[in-house]
Protein backbone atom coordinates (compact mmCIF):
# COMPACT_ATOMS: atom_id res chain seq x y z
CA UNK A 1 0.00 0.00 0.00
CA UNK A 2 2.58 2.52 0.51
CA UNK A 3 3.67 2.83 -2.89
CA UNK A 4 -0.31 3.91 -3.71
CA UNK A 5 0.06 6.39 -0.54
CA UNK A 6 3.15 7.80 -2.53
CA UNK A 7 1.51 7.96 -6.06
CA UNK A 8 -1.37 9.76 -4.33
CA UNK A 9 0.99 12.14 -2.61
CA UNK A 10 2.65 12.65 -5.50
CA UNK A 11 -0.18 13.27 -7.32
CA UNK A 12 -1.44 15.75 -5.01
CA UNK A 13 1.75 17.43 -4.50
CA UNK A 14 1.60 18.33 -8.74
CA UNK A 15 -1.88 19.36 -8.09
CA UNK A 16 -1.22 21.86 -5.44
CA UNK A 17 1.33 23.43 -8.02
CA UNK A 18 -0.30 23.65 -11.10
CA UNK A 19 -2.76 25.61 -9.11
CA UNK A 20 -0.31 27.60 -7.77
CA UNK A 21 1.27 28.00 -10.65
CA UNK A 22 -1.80 29.33 -12.45
CA UNK A 23 -2.27 32.20 -9.46
CA UNK A 24 1.29 33.25 -10.12
CA UNK A 25 1.08 33.20 -13.77
CA UNK A 26 -0.91 34.88 -16.58
CA UNK A 27 -1.94 31.55 -17.86
CA UNK A 28 -3.99 31.25 -20.86
CA UNK A 29 -4.33 27.76 -21.53
CA UNK A 30 -5.21 28.05 -24.72
CA UNK A 31 -2.72 30.11 -26.16
CA UNK A 32 -1.18 28.83 -29.63
CA UNK A 33 -3.08 25.46 -28.73
CA UNK A 34 -1.44 23.83 -31.56
CA UNK A 35 2.12 23.95 -30.40
CA UNK A 36 0.86 22.42 -27.44
CA UNK A 37 -0.99 19.56 -29.42
CA UNK A 38 2.95 19.61 -31.32
CA UNK A 39 4.83 19.10 -28.39
CA UNK A 40 2.17 16.68 -26.42
CA UNK A 41 1.98 14.52 -29.47
CA UNK A 42 6.05 14.36 -29.81
CA UNK A 43 6.42 13.72 -26.42
CA UNK A 44 3.24 10.57 -26.18
CA UNK A 45 5.25 9.30 -30.21
CA UNK A 46 9.09 9.38 -28.35
CA UNK A 47 7.62 6.79 -25.40
CA UNK A 48 7.94 3.74 -27.70
CA UNK A 49 11.99 4.64 -27.87
CA UNK A 50 12.48 5.51 -24.49
CA UNK A 51 15.25 3.59 -22.75
CA UNK A 52 14.19 1.82 -19.60
CA UNK A 53 16.71 0.72 -16.81
CA UNK A 54 15.47 -1.88 -14.67
CA UNK A 55 15.70 -2.06 -10.97
CA UNK A 56 13.89 -5.35 -9.85
CA UNK A 57 10.94 -5.23 -11.39
CA UNK A 58 10.75 -1.72 -11.31
CA UNK A 59 12.37 1.14 -12.89
CA UNK A 60 13.50 4.41 -14.49
CA UNK A 61 12.57 5.44 -18.05
CA UNK A 62 14.51 8.28 -19.70
CA UNK A 63 12.77 10.81 -22.24
CA UNK A 64 13.63 14.41 -23.85
CA UNK A 65 10.81 16.12 -21.64
CA UNK A 66 13.51 18.93 -20.47
CA UNK A 67 14.01 19.69 -24.05
CA UNK A 68 10.21 20.59 -24.65
CA UNK A 69 9.69 21.99 -21.50
CA UNK A 70 12.79 24.61 -22.03
CA UNK A 71 11.84 24.99 -25.57
CA UNK A 72 7.71 25.39 -24.45
CA UNK A 73 8.40 28.08 -21.86
CA UNK A 74 9.58 30.83 -24.51
CA UNK A 75 6.62 29.94 -26.58
CA UNK A 76 3.68 29.53 -24.79
CA UNK A 77 2.17 29.84 -21.09
CA UNK A 78 3.25 27.89 -18.05
CA UNK A 79 -0.16 26.17 -17.79
CA UNK A 80 0.02 25.29 -21.63
CA UNK A 81 3.51 23.66 -20.48
CA UNK A 82 2.41 21.57 -18.38
CA UNK A 83 -0.91 20.78 -19.89
CA UNK A 84 1.79 19.52 -23.13
CA UNK A 85 3.73 17.75 -20.83
CA UNK A 86 0.62 16.23 -18.93
CA UNK A 87 -1.09 14.85 -22.04
CA UNK A 88 2.30 13.58 -23.80
CA UNK A 89 2.55 11.24 -20.90
CA UNK A 90 -0.52 10.00 -20.22
CA UNK A 91 -0.59 9.35 -24.19
CA UNK A 92 2.38 7.63 -23.99
CA UNK A 93 1.57 5.62 -20.79
CA UNK A 94 -1.47 4.57 -22.94
CA UNK A 95 0.43 3.51 -25.95
CA UNK A 96 3.18 1.52 -23.30
CA UNK A 97 0.07 -0.21 -21.71
CA UNK A 98 1.31 0.50 -18.42
CA UNK A 99 -0.32 0.23 -15.77
CA UNK A 100 -2.73 2.78 -14.38
CA UNK A 101 -0.87 3.19 -11.20
CA UNK A 102 2.42 3.63 -13.03
CA UNK A 103 0.81 5.73 -15.05
CA UNK A 104 -0.40 8.21 -12.36
CA UNK A 105 2.69 8.53 -10.92
CA UNK A 106 4.82 9.11 -14.48
CA UNK A 107 2.00 11.96 -15.04
CA UNK A 108 2.00 13.00 -11.61
CA UNK A 109 5.77 13.23 -11.16
CA UNK A 110 6.11 15.25 -14.49
CA UNK A 111 3.60 17.59 -13.47
CA UNK A 112 5.20 17.89 -10.22
CA UNK A 113 8.68 18.62 -11.65
CA UNK A 114 7.14 20.25 -14.67
CA UNK A 115 5.29 22.99 -12.41
CA UNK A 116 7.91 23.59 -9.81
CA UNK A 117 10.57 24.14 -12.68
CA UNK A 118 8.06 27.03 -13.92
CA UNK A 119 7.04 28.44 -10.88
CA UNK A 120 11.18 28.92 -10.66
CA UNK A 121 10.85 30.53 -14.07
CA UNK A 122 8.02 32.74 -13.23
CA UNK A 123 9.35 33.95 -9.79
CA UNK A 124 12.50 35.07 -11.95
CA UNK A 125 10.36 36.87 -14.10
CA UNK A 126 9.46 34.59 -16.41
CA UNK A 127 10.11 33.69 -20.47
CA UNK A 128 7.82 35.48 -22.78
CA UNK A 129 10.89 38.34 -23.35
CA UNK A 130 13.08 35.69 -24.70
CA UNK A 131 15.92 37.38 -23.64
CA UNK A 132 19.33 36.58 -21.71
CA UNK A 133 17.53 37.30 -18.19
CA UNK A 134 14.32 34.66 -19.41
CA UNK A 135 17.43 32.30 -20.43
CA UNK A 136 18.95 32.19 -17.11
CA UNK A 137 15.56 31.81 -15.73
CA UNK A 138 14.67 28.66 -18.04
CA UNK A 139 18.07 26.80 -17.07
CA UNK A 140 17.50 27.53 -13.27
CA UNK A 141 13.40 26.42 -13.88
CA UNK A 142 15.22 23.55 -16.06
CA UNK A 143 17.37 22.54 -13.34
CA UNK A 144 14.90 22.63 -10.53
CA UNK A 145 12.67 20.70 -13.13
CA UNK A 146 15.06 17.80 -13.42
CA UNK A 147 15.65 17.53 -9.81
CA UNK A 148 12.69 17.50 -8.96
CA UNK A 149 11.73 14.76 -11.31
CA UNK A 150 14.61 12.64 -10.48
CA UNK A 151 14.24 13.04 -6.27
CA UNK A 152 10.35 11.75 -6.94
CA UNK A 153 11.31 8.81 -8.92
CA UNK A 154 14.26 7.66 -6.97
CA UNK A 155 11.77 8.47 -4.05
CA UNK A 156 9.24 6.02 -5.84
CA UNK A 157 11.98 3.46 -6.75
CA UNK A 158 12.77 3.23 -2.84
CA UNK A 159 9.27 3.00 -1.58
CA UNK A 160 8.88 0.20 -3.73
CA UNK A 161 11.61 -1.47 -2.42
CA UNK A 162 13.53 -1.77 -5.51
CA UNK A 163 16.52 0.67 -4.66
CA UNK A 164 17.88 3.37 -2.03
CA UNK A 165 17.63 6.81 -3.08
CA UNK A 166 21.15 7.34 -2.43
CA UNK A 167 21.99 4.90 -5.29
CA UNK A 168 19.15 5.81 -7.88
CA UNK A 169 20.61 9.64 -7.27
CA UNK A 170 24.08 8.81 -7.48
CA UNK A 171 23.67 5.88 -10.88
CA UNK A 172 25.66 7.73 -13.24
CA UNK A 173 25.01 10.87 -12.17
CA UNK A 174 27.69 11.92 -14.95
CA UNK A 175 25.75 10.75 -18.24
CA UNK A 176 22.60 12.13 -16.82
CA UNK A 177 24.10 15.36 -16.20
CA UNK A 178 25.09 15.02 -19.53
CA UNK A 179 22.19 14.68 -21.09
CA UNK A 180 20.16 16.45 -19.19
CA UNK A 181 22.91 19.74 -20.27
CA UNK A 182 22.00 18.57 -23.93
CA UNK A 183 18.24 18.57 -24.44
CA UNK A 184 17.97 21.82 -22.08
CA UNK A 185 20.64 23.54 -24.04
CA UNK A 186 18.77 22.11 -27.45
CA UNK A 187 15.62 23.23 -26.07
CA UNK A 188 16.90 26.29 -25.23
CA UNK A 189 18.29 27.19 -28.11
CA UNK A 190 15.16 26.07 -29.90
CA UNK A 191 13.10 28.01 -28.16
CA UNK A 192 14.99 31.55 -28.60
CA UNK A 193 14.62 30.91 -31.86
CA UNK A 194 11.45 30.49 -32.71
CA UNK A 195 10.24 33.23 -30.39
CA UNK A 196 12.01 35.65 -32.58
CA UNK A 197 11.20 33.77 -35.48
CA UNK A 198 8.53 30.87 -35.89
CA UNK A 199 9.63 29.55 -38.77
CA UNK A 200 13.13 28.18 -37.00
CA UNK A 201 11.30 25.89 -35.05
CA UNK A 202 10.85 22.75 -37.40
CA UNK A 203 15.17 22.69 -37.24
CA UNK A 204 15.07 22.70 -33.08
CA UNK A 205 12.16 20.03 -33.22
CA UNK A 206 14.87 18.17 -35.62
CA UNK A 207 17.40 19.01 -33.74
CA UNK A 208 15.76 17.48 -30.51
CA UNK A 209 14.28 14.47 -32.10
CA UNK A 210 17.93 13.56 -33.62
CA UNK A 211 19.76 14.44 -30.12
CA UNK A 212 17.11 12.00 -28.25
CA UNK A 213 18.02 9.30 -30.35
CA UNK A 214 21.44 9.85 -29.66
CA UNK A 215 21.92 10.40 -26.65
CA UNK A 216 19.77 7.55 -26.09
CA UNK A 217 22.38 4.95 -27.47
CA UNK A 218 24.42 5.95 -24.35
CA UNK A 219 21.14 4.59 -21.99
CA UNK A 220 21.01 1.66 -24.12
CA UNK A 221 24.83 0.62 -23.50
CA UNK A 222 24.24 1.04 -20.16
CA UNK A 223 21.22 -1.02 -20.29
CA UNK A 224 22.90 -3.67 -21.73
CA UNK A 225 25.68 -3.26 -19.55
CA UNK A 226 23.41 -3.75 -16.79
CA UNK A 227 21.34 -6.60 -18.04
CA UNK A 228 24.97 -8.70 -18.59
CA UNK A 229 25.72 -7.65 -14.89
CA UNK A 230 22.30 -8.92 -13.41
CA UNK A 231 22.45 -12.28 -15.28
CA UNK A 232 26.21 -12.97 -13.87
CA UNK A 233 25.06 -11.71 -10.51
CA UNK A 234 21.72 -13.66 -10.47
CA UNK A 235 24.17 -16.95 -12.02
CA UNK A 236 23.77 -20.02 -9.52
CA UNK A 237 27.14 -20.78 -11.26
CA UNK A 238 30.85 -18.96 -10.39
CA UNK A 239 31.62 -16.74 -12.85
CA UNK A 240 35.26 -15.28 -13.00
CA UNK A 241 36.36 -13.34 -15.49
CA UNK A 242 40.61 -13.43 -16.05
CA UNK A 243 42.39 -10.49 -17.46
CA UNK A 244 45.66 -11.91 -20.33
CA UNK A 245 47.83 -12.21 -17.09
CA UNK A 246 45.47 -14.72 -15.56
CA UNK A 247 44.78 -12.15 -12.92
CA UNK A 248 41.27 -11.81 -11.80
CA UNK A 249 38.80 -9.13 -12.52
CA UNK A 250 35.76 -9.56 -11.86
CA UNK A 251 34.08 -12.67 -9.25
CA UNK A 252 30.36 -12.20 -9.07
CA UNK A 253 28.29 -13.57 -5.85
CA UNK A 254 27.88 -17.30 -6.64
CA UNK A 255 31.87 -17.64 -6.54
CA UNK A 256 31.70 -16.32 -3.15
CA UNK A 257 28.95 -18.48 -1.97
CA UNK A 258 30.94 -21.53 -3.75
CA UNK A 259 34.25 -20.53 -2.30
CA UNK A 260 33.34 -18.31 1.23
CA UNK A 261 35.73 -15.84 -0.06
CA UNK A 262 34.35 -11.81 -0.90
CA UNK A 263 35.35 -10.67 -4.41
CA UNK A 264 37.71 -7.56 -2.73
CA UNK A 265 39.54 -10.11 -1.10
CA UNK A 266 40.31 -12.05 -4.92
CA UNK A 267 40.16 -9.45 -7.30
CA UNK A 268 43.56 -8.68 -8.43
CA UNK A 269 45.05 -12.08 -7.02
CA UNK A 270 45.88 -14.26 -10.11
CA UNK A 271 44.58 -17.36 -10.54
CA UNK A 272 46.58 -19.93 -8.93
CA UNK A 273 46.43 -18.32 -6.21
CA UNK A 274 43.09 -18.44 -5.67
CA UNK A 275 43.28 -22.25 -6.09
CA UNK A 276 45.66 -22.66 -3.58
CA UNK A 277 43.61 -20.10 -1.04
CA UNK A 278 40.88 -22.82 -1.56
CA UNK A 279 42.83 -25.67 -1.21
CA UNK A 280 41.96 -27.11 -4.80
CA UNK A 281 43.28 -30.52 -5.52
CA UNK A 282 42.68 -31.40 -9.67
CA UNK A 283 40.71 -34.36 -10.02
CA UNK A 284 42.74 -36.07 -13.34
CA UNK A 285 40.03 -38.46 -14.01
CA UNK A 286 37.58 -35.65 -14.60
CA UNK A 287 39.50 -33.82 -17.36
CA UNK A 288 37.81 -33.32 -20.44
CA UNK A 289 39.07 -33.99 -24.27
CA UNK A 290 39.48 -30.68 -24.87
CA UNK A 291 40.72 -29.95 -21.72
CA UNK A 292 38.41 -26.90 -21.65
CA UNK A 293 36.62 -28.79 -18.58
CA UNK A 294 38.04 -29.80 -15.02
CA UNK A 295 37.47 -30.77 -11.93
CA UNK A 296 38.23 -30.08 -8.74
CA UNK A 297 38.03 -30.43 -4.81
CA UNK A 298 38.08 -27.27 -3.29
CA UNK A 299 38.41 -26.58 0.21
CA UNK A 300 35.62 -23.40 0.86
CA UNK A 301 37.13 -20.80 4.11
CA UNK A 302 34.77 -22.30 6.79
CA UNK A 303 32.82 -25.59 4.79
CA UNK A 304 33.21 -28.74 3.67
CA UNK A 305 34.92 -30.21 0.82
CA UNK A 306 32.92 -29.39 -2.40
CA UNK A 307 33.62 -30.74 -6.01
CA UNK A 308 33.36 -27.67 -8.52
CA UNK A 309 34.15 -28.39 -12.24
CA UNK A 310 35.35 -25.39 -13.99
CA UNK A 311 35.20 -24.49 -17.47
CA UNK A 312 37.36 -21.85 -19.35
CA UNK A 313 37.28 -20.40 -22.32
CA UNK A 314 38.83 -17.21 -24.25
CA UNK A 315 37.18 -13.83 -23.98
CA UNK A 316 37.66 -12.00 -27.76
CA UNK A 317 39.35 -8.95 -26.22
CA UNK A 318 42.37 -11.06 -24.52
CA UNK A 319 42.31 -12.85 -20.98
CA UNK A 320 39.35 -15.22 -20.09
CA UNK A 321 36.16 -16.63 -18.72
CA UNK A 322 35.44 -19.50 -16.01
CA UNK A 323 32.40 -21.06 -15.43
CA UNK A 324 32.46 -22.69 -11.75
CA UNK A 325 30.15 -25.09 -11.30
CA UNK A 326 29.09 -27.15 -7.84
CA UNK A 327 29.11 -30.56 -8.69
CA UNK A 328 29.23 -31.68 -5.01
CA UNK A 329 25.19 -32.76 -5.23
CA UNK A 330 25.79 -34.70 -8.23
CA UNK A 331 29.12 -36.21 -6.95
CA UNK A 332 26.94 -37.68 -4.33
CA UNK A 333 24.51 -39.06 -6.10
CA UNK A 334 26.77 -40.76 -8.61
CA UNK A 335 28.84 -42.11 -5.34
CA UNK A 336 25.84 -43.73 -4.05
CA UNK A 337 24.97 -45.27 -7.46
CA UNK A 338 28.69 -46.61 -7.69
CA UNK A 339 28.49 -47.96 -4.34
CA UNK A 340 24.70 -49.85 -4.64
CA UNK A 341 26.57 -51.45 -8.53
CA UNK A 342 29.62 -52.45 -6.49
CA UNK A 343 27.28 -54.00 -4.05
CA UNK A 344 25.00 -55.41 -7.17
CA UNK A 345 28.00 -56.83 -8.71
CA UNK A 346 29.22 -58.45 -5.21
CA UNK A 347 26.00 -60.01 -5.21
CA UNK A 348 25.86 -61.12 -8.60
CA UNK A 349 29.44 -62.21 -8.39
CA UNK A 350 28.85 -64.53 -5.18
CA UNK A 351 25.67 -66.20 -6.99
CA UNK A 352 27.47 -66.35 -10.26
CA UNK A 353 30.44 -68.57 -8.59
CA UNK A 354 27.91 -70.25 -6.22
CA UNK A 355 25.84 -71.01 -9.91
CA UNK A 356 29.32 -72.21 -11.37
CA UNK A 357 30.43 -74.42 -8.37
CA UNK A 358 27.54 -76.15 -8.31
CA UNK A 359 27.48 -77.47 -11.52
CA UNK A 360 30.21 -79.48 -11.74
CA UNK A 361 29.57 -80.59 -8.01
CA UNK A 362 26.29 -81.69 -9.20
CA UNK A 363 27.53 -84.21 -11.99
CA UNK A 364 30.37 -85.38 -9.67
CA UNK A 365 27.74 -86.51 -6.51
CA UNK A 366 25.23 -87.85 -8.71
CA UNK A 367 27.50 -89.68 -10.78
CA UNK A 368 29.72 -91.33 -7.46
CA UNK A 369 25.88 -92.10 -5.82
CA UNK A 370 25.60 -93.92 -9.56
CA UNK A 371 28.63 -95.50 -8.23
CA UNK A 372 27.70 -96.55 -5.06
CA UNK A 373 24.13 -98.00 -5.81
CA UNK A 374 24.18 -99.08 -8.68
CA UNK A 375 26.07 -102.24 -10.29
CA UNK A 376 27.18 -101.53 -13.16
CA UNK A 377 29.98 -102.92 -15.82
CA UNK A 378 33.51 -101.89 -16.04
CA UNK A 379 32.93 -100.23 -18.46
CA UNK A 380 30.39 -97.58 -17.73
CA UNK A 381 32.35 -97.64 -14.21
CA UNK A 382 35.04 -96.49 -15.93
CA UNK A 383 33.12 -93.70 -17.95
CA UNK A 384 32.00 -92.70 -14.57
CA UNK A 385 34.71 -91.85 -12.88
CA UNK A 386 36.23 -90.69 -15.98
CA UNK A 387 33.16 -88.32 -15.55
CA UNK A 388 33.82 -87.35 -11.69
CA UNK A 389 37.31 -86.39 -12.56
CA UNK A 390 36.41 -84.22 -15.38
CA UNK A 391 34.29 -82.47 -13.55
CA UNK A 392 37.00 -82.19 -10.93
CA UNK A 393 39.03 -81.14 -13.28
CA UNK A 394 36.76 -78.57 -14.11
CA UNK A 395 36.08 -77.50 -10.62
CA UNK A 396 39.38 -76.99 -9.82
CA UNK A 397 39.94 -74.94 -12.79
CA UNK A 398 37.15 -72.45 -11.57
CA UNK A 399 38.53 -72.20 -8.21
CA UNK A 400 42.17 -71.78 -9.19
CA UNK A 401 40.97 -68.87 -11.76
CA UNK A 402 38.78 -67.22 -8.58
CA UNK A 403 42.00 -68.01 -6.76
CA UNK A 404 44.20 -66.01 -9.75
CA UNK A 405 41.39 -63.20 -10.19
CA UNK A 406 41.63 -62.34 -6.85
CA UNK A 407 45.81 -62.74 -6.80
CA UNK A 408 45.88 -60.57 -9.71
CA UNK A 409 43.36 -57.77 -8.59
CA UNK A 410 45.14 -57.32 -5.24
CA UNK A 411 48.23 -56.57 -7.31
CA UNK A 412 50.62 -59.41 -6.00
CA UNK A 413 53.05 -59.76 -8.40
CA UNK A 414 54.12 -63.23 -9.87
CA UNK A 415 57.62 -63.39 -8.08
CA UNK A 416 58.88 -65.44 -11.02
CA UNK A 417 60.75 -63.63 -14.16
CA UNK A 418 61.21 -66.46 -16.74
CA UNK A 419 62.47 -66.08 -20.30
CA UNK A 420 59.37 -67.00 -21.90
CA UNK A 421 59.68 -67.67 -25.89
CA UNK A 422 56.14 -66.61 -27.05
CA UNK A 423 56.70 -68.99 -30.07
CA UNK A 424 57.51 -71.85 -28.45
CA UNK A 425 54.69 -72.14 -26.37
CA UNK A 426 51.81 -71.07 -29.49
CA UNK A 427 53.30 -73.75 -31.14
CA UNK A 428 52.98 -76.22 -28.40
CA UNK A 429 49.86 -74.84 -27.48
CA UNK A 430 48.24 -75.15 -31.46
CA UNK A 431 49.82 -78.84 -31.63
CA UNK A 432 47.93 -79.61 -28.30
CA UNK A 433 44.58 -77.95 -29.34
CA UNK A 434 44.92 -79.93 -32.96
CA UNK A 435 45.12 -83.05 -30.98
CA UNK A 436 42.01 -82.43 -29.39
CA UNK A 437 39.83 -80.63 -31.66
CA UNK A 438 38.37 -82.63 -34.97
CA UNK A 439 36.44 -79.66 -36.64
CA UNK A 440 39.31 -77.01 -36.57
CA UNK A 441 41.86 -76.43 -38.61
CA UNK A 442 44.69 -75.09 -36.49
CA UNK A 443 47.16 -72.60 -38.63
CA UNK A 444 50.06 -71.17 -36.88
CA UNK A 445 51.55 -68.19 -38.69
CA UNK A 446 54.74 -67.22 -37.01
CA UNK A 447 57.02 -64.49 -38.24
CA UNK A 448 60.63 -64.08 -36.88
CA UNK A 449 61.78 -66.53 -33.75
CA UNK A 450 62.12 -65.99 -31.39
CA UNK A 451 59.20 -64.07 -29.84
CA UNK A 452 60.81 -63.71 -26.42
CA UNK A 453 59.46 -61.77 -23.50
CA UNK A 454 59.79 -62.11 -19.27
CA UNK A 455 57.31 -63.07 -17.05
CA UNK A 456 55.33 -66.34 -15.57
CA UNK A 457 55.24 -68.46 -18.46
CA UNK A 458 52.36 -70.64 -16.57
CA UNK A 459 50.35 -67.23 -16.62
CA UNK A 460 51.04 -66.27 -20.02
CA UNK A 461 50.23 -70.01 -21.07
CA UNK A 462 46.88 -69.80 -19.44
CA UNK A 463 46.43 -66.25 -21.78
CA UNK A 464 46.78 -68.11 -24.98
CA UNK A 465 45.07 -71.32 -23.79
CA UNK A 466 42.30 -69.21 -22.96
CA UNK A 467 41.92 -67.50 -26.72
CA UNK A 468 42.47 -70.87 -28.43
CA UNK A 469 39.76 -72.82 -26.79
CA UNK A 470 37.27 -70.18 -26.47
CA UNK A 471 38.08 -69.62 -30.63
CA UNK A 472 37.21 -73.64 -30.51
CA UNK A 473 34.31 -73.49 -28.04
CA UNK A 474 32.75 -70.29 -30.16
CA UNK A 475 33.16 -71.80 -33.28
CA UNK A 476 30.16 -74.54 -33.06
CA UNK A 477 30.61 -75.18 -36.60
CA UNK A 478 33.76 -75.41 -36.97
CA UNK A 479 36.28 -73.90 -39.59
CA UNK A 480 39.91 -72.54 -39.30
CA UNK A 481 41.73 -70.93 -36.20
CA UNK A 482 44.62 -68.64 -37.01
CA UNK A 483 47.25 -68.45 -34.37
CA UNK A 484 49.22 -65.54 -35.35
CA UNK A 485 52.95 -64.43 -33.29
CA UNK A 486 55.06 -61.71 -34.83
CA UNK A 487 57.30 -58.74 -33.40
CA UNK A 488 56.72 -55.03 -33.84
CA UNK A 489 58.26 -52.05 -32.74
CA UNK A 490 59.71 -53.72 -29.64
CA UNK A 491 56.34 -56.16 -28.43
CA UNK A 492 55.70 -59.56 -29.25
CA UNK A 493 52.26 -59.92 -30.59
CA UNK A 494 50.19 -62.51 -30.37
CA UNK A 495 46.55 -62.91 -32.65
CA UNK A 496 43.87 -65.80 -32.56
CA UNK A 497 41.47 -65.24 -34.74
CA UNK A 498 38.14 -67.69 -35.33
CA UNK A 499 35.53 -67.66 -37.70
CA UNK A 500 32.89 -68.55 -35.65
CA UNK A 501 29.64 -66.61 -33.54
CA UNK A 502 31.17 -63.69 -33.13
CA UNK A 503 29.99 -61.00 -30.55
CA UNK A 504 27.46 -58.92 -31.08
CA UNK A 505 28.39 -55.27 -31.12
CA UNK A 506 26.22 -54.65 -28.13
CA UNK A 507 27.79 -56.44 -25.84
CA UNK A 508 31.51 -55.89 -26.98
CA UNK A 509 32.41 -53.49 -24.15
CA UNK A 510 31.95 -55.38 -21.13
CA UNK A 511 33.52 -58.85 -22.87
CA UNK A 512 36.49 -58.23 -20.65
CA UNK A 513 34.34 -58.21 -17.08
CA UNK A 514 34.16 -60.91 -14.91
CA UNK A 515 31.35 -63.02 -15.41
CA UNK A 516 29.93 -61.87 -18.46
CA UNK A 517 29.23 -63.92 -21.07
CA UNK A 518 27.46 -63.03 -24.13
CA UNK A 519 23.67 -63.29 -23.61
CA UNK A 520 22.49 -64.92 -26.99
CA UNK A 521 20.37 -68.10 -28.02
CA UNK A 522 23.49 -69.52 -30.33
CA UNK A 523 25.84 -70.09 -27.17
CA UNK A 524 23.28 -71.45 -24.85
CA UNK A 525 24.35 -74.76 -25.02
CA UNK A 526 28.31 -73.50 -24.71
CA UNK A 527 29.21 -73.98 -21.34
CA UNK A 528 31.67 -71.51 -19.95
CA UNK A 529 32.27 -69.21 -16.46
CA UNK A 530 32.68 -65.71 -17.60
CA UNK A 531 36.17 -65.73 -16.26
CA UNK A 532 38.30 -66.47 -18.66
CA UNK A 533 38.93 -63.30 -20.83
CA UNK A 534 39.36 -61.50 -17.27
CA UNK A 535 41.62 -63.46 -16.33
CA UNK A 536 43.24 -62.82 -19.86
CA UNK A 537 43.32 -59.16 -19.34
CA UNK A 538 44.56 -59.02 -15.53
CA UNK A 539 47.40 -61.57 -16.40
CA UNK A 540 48.51 -59.09 -19.86
CA UNK A 541 48.08 -55.93 -18.18
CA UNK A 542 49.71 -57.58 -14.96
CA UNK A 543 52.66 -58.11 -17.80
CA UNK A 544 52.47 -54.25 -18.22
CA UNK A 545 51.07 -55.23 -22.08
CA UNK A 546 47.36 -54.79 -23.65
CA UNK A 547 44.71 -57.06 -24.73
CA UNK A 548 41.82 -56.29 -27.35
CA UNK A 549 39.74 -57.97 -30.00
CA UNK A 550 38.04 -57.29 -33.19
CA UNK A 551 34.78 -59.06 -33.82
CA UNK A 552 31.75 -59.09 -36.09
CA UNK A 553 28.91 -60.99 -35.51
CA UNK A 554 28.34 -64.07 -37.43
CA UNK A 555 31.20 -63.61 -39.04
CA UNK A 556 33.93 -64.26 -36.34
CA UNK A 557 36.38 -62.67 -33.93
CA UNK A 558 40.21 -62.21 -33.64
CA UNK A 559 41.42 -61.33 -29.99
CA UNK A 560 45.12 -60.11 -29.50
CA UNK A 561 47.63 -59.23 -27.15
CA UNK A 562 51.06 -57.09 -26.96
CA UNK A 563 53.75 -57.77 -24.79
CA UNK A 564 57.38 -56.41 -24.18
CA UNK A 565 59.59 -57.83 -25.58
CA UNK A 566 62.67 -58.57 -23.97
P1 LIG B 1 33.55 -68.07 -21.06
O1 LIG B 1 33.97 -68.94 -19.94
O2 LIG B 1 32.10 -67.79 -21.10
O3 LIG B 1 34.10 -68.51 -22.38
P2 LIG B 1 35.25 -65.75 -21.35
O4 LIG B 1 35.58 -64.69 -20.35
O5 LIG B 1 36.37 -66.51 -21.93
O6 LIG B 1 34.18 -66.69 -20.67
O7 LIG B 1 34.46 -65.08 -22.53
C1 LIG B 1 33.38 -64.20 -22.25
C2 LIG B 1 32.34 -64.24 -23.34
O8 LIG B 1 32.89 -63.70 -24.52
C3 LIG B 1 31.89 -65.63 -23.71
O9 LIG B 1 30.74 -65.96 -23.02
C4 LIG B 1 31.64 -65.57 -25.20
O10 LIG B 1 30.29 -65.37 -25.46
C5 LIG B 1 32.43 -64.39 -25.66
N1 LIG B 1 33.61 -64.81 -26.43
C6 LIG B 1 34.87 -64.96 -25.99
N2 LIG B 1 35.68 -65.34 -27.00
C7 LIG B 1 34.91 -65.40 -28.10
C8 LIG B 1 35.16 -65.76 -29.47
N3 LIG B 1 36.38 -66.10 -29.91
N4 LIG B 1 34.10 -65.72 -30.33
C9 LIG B 1 32.88 -65.38 -29.91
N5 LIG B 1 32.59 -65.04 -28.64
C10 LIG B 1 33.59 -65.06 -27.74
Amino acid sequence: MPIRLYVAATALLAATLVVALAQTSEGDLLERAWLTALFAALLALEHPFEIRLARRGHGESTSNEEAIFAAMVFLTSPLAVVLAIAAGFAAGNVILRRTPLKGIFNVSAMVLAAAAGLLVVEALGGAREADLAAALAVVAGAAVYEAVNRVTVAGALAVAGAADVRTTLRDDLGGRTLIALGNVSVGLLTGLAAAHDLWTLPIGLAAMVALQFALSGHMRARAERQKLADIVASSWDGIVTLDRHDRVTSWNPASEALTGYAAERIIGLPFDEVFRLVNAESDPAAHSAHEQVSAFRIRPANDDARWVAVSRAPLPEGGSVLVLHDQSAQREIDEMRQKQEREQMRADFVASVSHELRTPLTSILGFADTLLTHGSSDGDRRRYVEIIRDEGERLRRLIDALLDLRQLGEGTKGSKQDVVDIAELLEEQVERFSERTSGHELVLDLTGRPLVVVGERGRLEQVVVNLISNAIKYSPAGGEVTVRGEREDGTVQVGVTDRGLGIPAAQQEQIFAKFFRVDAPDRDAISGSGLGLALAREIVEAHGGAIGFESTEGRGSTFHFRLPAA
